[in-house]
């Protein structure tokens, strides 16, 4: 069936227990610019249960012009299959010529899907969109480990994409923006792909928000000796870091990297101790505010990167700097 809508750059918005993730907000940003340039609305579609109006407009307020809620008692946790079923019948109705999704967990594990499902491409960790001379949509990624970003035109439609969290500029929240919220009946008969019995709050760190990150790198001569790093990071309000060779040893656990292959971070402090700042890690943290870097190598790449730089042993530093802070706070 269709809307009568077409054309529209349609974000797709993270939605649980009452709470949007923002790189959906970032998305809205980036398709205000998309959508004005192709002179085009923008659209969100927001999946769950117990979506309330106020929530919605959060998104219109971020730069949709119409948000699109399938709200339902089936769909309150993230079933990919269902919610894979719900989005293909959505870009059936409204033909979007954009469909953007956050690269979270959850939106690399759906937005795959619903590409396969309608046929389309997916260019995925994208790091900016454009639209070029011809009104082309451009996705540009990181390639050969991040050595290269690669310039992507797709043919297929809608033009599909993953976007890392915290690349895109945050835009701002303009509560005298109109928009429209509709409600749709989301198609969820049949048997349950999936049956959820409950749900765990697992205690996890979410590095993407810090806005201190004191990280660590192979400088780092024994796994015990992190507990340093963890009590800077404690006395500052900051989170661990760490590089991609402490993760793959073991020491610490993966939702704690940085990098190309980790998270990308952009806060505003990165302080490194003992990185030495290739490629792939700068990737994930170059967009940080002020970077300090703590090295013993005067010659490490990472001191091309940061504001400030201190050549020295990470093991005599972080002693000085715990002991230094204690004794402000103190006072
Ligand atoms: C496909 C792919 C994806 C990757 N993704 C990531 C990623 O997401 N994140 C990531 O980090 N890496 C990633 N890597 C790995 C990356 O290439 C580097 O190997 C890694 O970043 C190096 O980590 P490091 O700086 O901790 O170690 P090293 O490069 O070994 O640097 C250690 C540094 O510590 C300094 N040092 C030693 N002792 C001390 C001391 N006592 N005090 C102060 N400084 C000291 C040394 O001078 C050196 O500069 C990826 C690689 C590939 C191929």
């Amino acid at each position: 069936m269709s809307s009568g809508l077409s054309d529209g750059v349609l974000v797709y918005s993270e939605y649980d227990e009452g709470v949007i993730h923002p790189v959906a907000f970032e998305l809205l940003g980036k398709s205000r610019e998309i959508a004005d340039r192709l002179k085009v609305e923008v659209w969100s579609v927001i999946i769950g249960y117990r979506v309330e109006d106020d929530t919605a407009r959060e998104l219109i307020y971020y730069g949709a012009d119409r948000v699109f809620v399938y709200d339902h008692p089936r769909l309150v946790c993230f079933d990919p299959i269902l919610y894979k079923g719900v989005l293909v019948d959505l870009v059936k109705q409204v033909n979007p010529s954009v469909f953007l999704f956050g690269a979270t967990p959850l939106g690399r594990s759906l937005a795959p899907r619903v590409a396969a499902a309608i046929g389309a491409g997916l260019t995925a960790d994208c790091v900016d969109i454009q639209v070029d001379e011809c009104g082309d949509i451009v996705q540009i990624r990181p390639a050969f480990t991040g050595n290269i970003l690669a310039y992507i035109r797709t043919s297929s439609r809608p033009v599909m994409s993953t976007v890392r969290y915290r690349v895109m500029r945050m835009p701002s929240r303009d509560t005298g923006r109109m928009g429209e919220i509709i409600r749709l009946i989301p198609m969820v008969e049949g048997d349950l792909s999936l049956k959820v019995l409950g749900r765990i709050s697992r205690r996890s760190i979410d590095l993407t928000k810090a806005d201190i990150v004191v990280a660590g790198g192979r400088g780092f001569k024994r796994r015990s000796d992190l507990k340093m790093l963890e009590d800077l990071a404690s006395l500052i309000g900051g989170v661990v870091g760490v590089s991609r060779p402490l993760v793959d040893e073991g020491w610490m656990p993966r939702e704690h990297q940085v990098g190309f292959s980790g998270n990308t971070v952009k806060p505003r402090l990165y302080i490194a101790f003992g990185i030495s700042g290739s490629p792939q890690h700068i990737a994930g943290m170059r967009g940080s505010e002020i970077i300090v870097a703590v090295n013993i190598d005067p010659s490490a790449p990472i001191f091309r990167i940061a504001d400030y730089g201190i050549v020295g042993d990470l093991y005599e530093v972080i002693p000085k700097l715990i002991e230094e802070l204690s004794r402000i706070k103190r006072v």
